[in-house]
This record gives C-alpha cells, sequence and structure tokens, in this order.
C-alpha cells in the first residue's frame, strides 16, 4: 500500500449467514473495527456478545463510518435492494468508500451496482467466497475477486483476515463468473458422483471400499474424498451451505453460458436437476442432500 493510500480500519458487515458470521468474527482479531448489521438483530446481537464488534440498527448506520463495507447475502438482487431509501447503504457510504461484496452473486447485477456507486466515488468489488463454513471458520476461503486491480490490492488486508487465496479474476463481475463456473463443477461432481455410487450399491459393492478406489484413482474430486465420507456414508447430512442456494449459483453458470454462446448442455442439465430437488427437498436443505433425490429415485441408500 502507497503512502497515501486510504486507512482501512472500519468494517462494516452485512449478512451474518451461514458463511458471512464466521468470515465477519475474524475481522477484530485482526486488527479491525467492526460494525455489523443483520436483518434479523438477534444474529448480530449475538455476534457482538462474542466478538469486538458493535450493532448497527440499519444499512446506512453500518455504513456510515466504515472505510470498507462487505456484503454476504443470499443473491445480488438483496445486495441491490439494501442499496437505496433512508436507511440504505448509499445514505451512509463515504465517497472513497469500497463497497466489497462477498455474495456468490451475478455478475450483471454486480456491474449495474459498480456504476451506481462509482458515480458517488464508492469502489466496488464482487468477491465470493469458497472453502464453506468450514473455511470461514479457519480463515482459509478462496477469495475471487473482479474490480479495479488497486482496490483490490487496497482491500486485500480485510479480505486476509477470512481468505487465504485472495485472487484478482478481472473487472468487476469476474468474481462472480468464476465462482459460478466452480459452483457449477460442484454441482456436477455431486450429482455425477451419487449416480455411480447408488449405482454400486444398488449392485452390491459397498460403498466405503468404492469410494476408497475412487479416491485412490482419477475419478476422485473434493466431492469424492470429503463431501461423500462426510456426509452421505455418515448419513450426517449437515446443514451448512443450502440446496436452494447452488440452484441459484446453477442458474447464473447456466445463464453465462447460455448468453456466451457456448454450448453447455452439463450446465444447463445440472440446472434443471438441482433445480427439480430444490423443489423436493425445499429451502432449509443442504447442497449435498441432492443426492438424497437419486437415492429415492433408485431405490437405494449409499452407505446404509
Ligand atoms: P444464509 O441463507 O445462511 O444467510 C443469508 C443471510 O442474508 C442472512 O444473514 C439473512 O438475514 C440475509 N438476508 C436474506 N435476505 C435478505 C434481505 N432481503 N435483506 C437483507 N438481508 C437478507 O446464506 P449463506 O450465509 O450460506 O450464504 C451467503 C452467500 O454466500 C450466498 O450467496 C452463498 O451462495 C454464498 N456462499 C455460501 C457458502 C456456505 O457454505 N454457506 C459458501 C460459499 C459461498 P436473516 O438472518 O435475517 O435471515
Amino acid at each position: 500500500m502507497g503512502q497515501f493510500a486510504p486507512r482501512m480500519s472500519t468494517i462494516g458487515f452485512l449478512g451474518l449467514g451461514a458463511i458471512g458470521a464466521p468470515m465477519a468474527r475474524h475481522l477484530p482479531a485482526h486488527g479491525f473495527d467492526l460494525i455489523v448489521w443483520n436483518r434479523t438483530r438477534e444474529r448480530a446481537d449475538q455476534l457482538a456478545s462474542t466478538v469486538r464488534a458493535r450493532v448497527a440498527r440499519t444499512p446506512a448506520e453500518a455504513a456510515r463510518e466504515a472505510d470498507v463495507v462487505i456484503t454476504c447475502l443470499p443473491t445480488s438482487r438483496e445486495v441491490e435492494g439494501l442499496l437505496d431509501g433512508p436507511d440504505g447503504l448509499l445514505a451512509g457510504l463515504r465517497s472513497g468508500a469500497t463497497l466489497v461484496d462477498c455474495t456468490s452473486g451475478d455478475p450483471a447485477t454486480s456491474r449495474r451496482i459498480a456504476t451506481r456507486l462509482g458515480e458517488r466515488g464508492i469502489a466496488f468489488v464482487d468477491a465470493p467466497v469458497s472453502g464453506g463454513k468450514r473455511g470461514a471458520e479457519e480463515g482459509s476461503l478462496t477469495v475471487m475477486c473482479g474490480g479495479d486491480a488497486a482496490v483490490v490490492e487496497r482491500v486485500r488486508p480485510v479480505l486476509a483476515a477470512f481468505g487465504k487465496s485472495i485472487v484478482h479474476c478481472g473487472d468487476v463481475g469476474a468474481g462472480d463468473m468464476v465462482k459460478a463456473v466452480n459452483q457449477a463443477l460442484l454441482a456436477i461432481h455431486i450429482w455425477a458422483t451419487g449416480e455411480g455410487l447408488a449405482t454400486l450399491a444398488k449392485a452390491g459393492v459397498d460403498a466405503r471400499t468404492a469410494l476408497e478406489v475412487i479416491n485412490a484413482s482419477s475419478g476422485r474430486s473434493n466431492t469424492s474424498m470429503n463431501l461423500f465420507p462426510e456426509r452421505v456414508l455418515s448419513r450426517a447430512f449437515p446443514r451448512t451451505f443450502r440446496l436452494a442456494l447452488l440452484d441459484k449459483d446453477l442458474r447464473i453458470a447456466a445463464e453465462m453460458s447460455r448468453a456466451a454462446g457456448v454450448p453447455s448442455p452439463l450446465t444447463q442439465l445440472a440446472s434443471e436437476l438441482f433445480r427439480a430437488a430444490r423443489v423436493e427437498l425445499g429451502e432449509e436443505a443442504d447442497h449435498v442432500e441432492a443426492v438424497r433425490v437419486i437415492e429415492r429415485s433408485a431405490g437405494v441408500e449409499i452407505g446404509a
């Protein structure tokens, strides 16, 4: 950072959900003053009872003193929805401040938000994260950034509080785009691993043995190495990342490919499958529970 670079001591954090809360918790320990806002206030109060943080009554109040405001909401639509009105972010954000959106957002909305903020001298970075709840708790997330390179460098120390790998992917929207493709790969791995193991289970092959082989072979993935042993074979299916949010990510990925004119049958199909799984399993189901849909159709439980 240059000698005259703006200081970044106060951070406003909005959206203390499954991933936002463990991310925000790291900031005070890294020397930042933290002001939090959450739609359901109890979650903000709960965080402030365990780490050094002030609770704001409105998004505007969370932004007023902040050098950097971080948002982590379900979709870009909710982020855009927080901008306006007397209590909105735009009423509080100062010229020279930066809005870092850690939502897994859609690139078109991120560009629209960036343009509106830019008119007021406020910078914008889309900065989706990967690594899950555990990565957030450990402070080891991957953060994929879209925006001006100098702005990304300026906010890097803030992102380093919860991120281990912080990568500048390109202009505004580039972080969202890389994240959407990552999520499409995750979904395809989950579905394909579920189909394969359901087939093997039905044929009488032990799922644990099959995974042991696959994980020492070329078909392995994070899904086969971590998600299936920890969540499917154990039948634990912890709720850490909602299937509804993965469905949202897949819609972004499918739309991106269509808009780019790239033939993308796998991504489009994954989007359809996860949309149907969301309808079947509901808004609170975890993403790995999509495997239950395969199991039900197959009449078999993997690892049972
Ligand atoms: P959750 O559903 O757990 O939390 C959503 C948060 O957004 C809550 O704080 C909720 O407030 C708030 N919110 C929802 N709607 C509104 C609204 N209209 N106005 C204001 N606030 C609102 O989501 P996650 O924390 O899991 O995910 C957040 C983002 O991070 C998503 O884009 C997701 O795809 C991404 N992500 C999630 C990961 C995970 O492992 N969970 C991993 C990587 C990325 P309230 O408390 O009032 O409901």
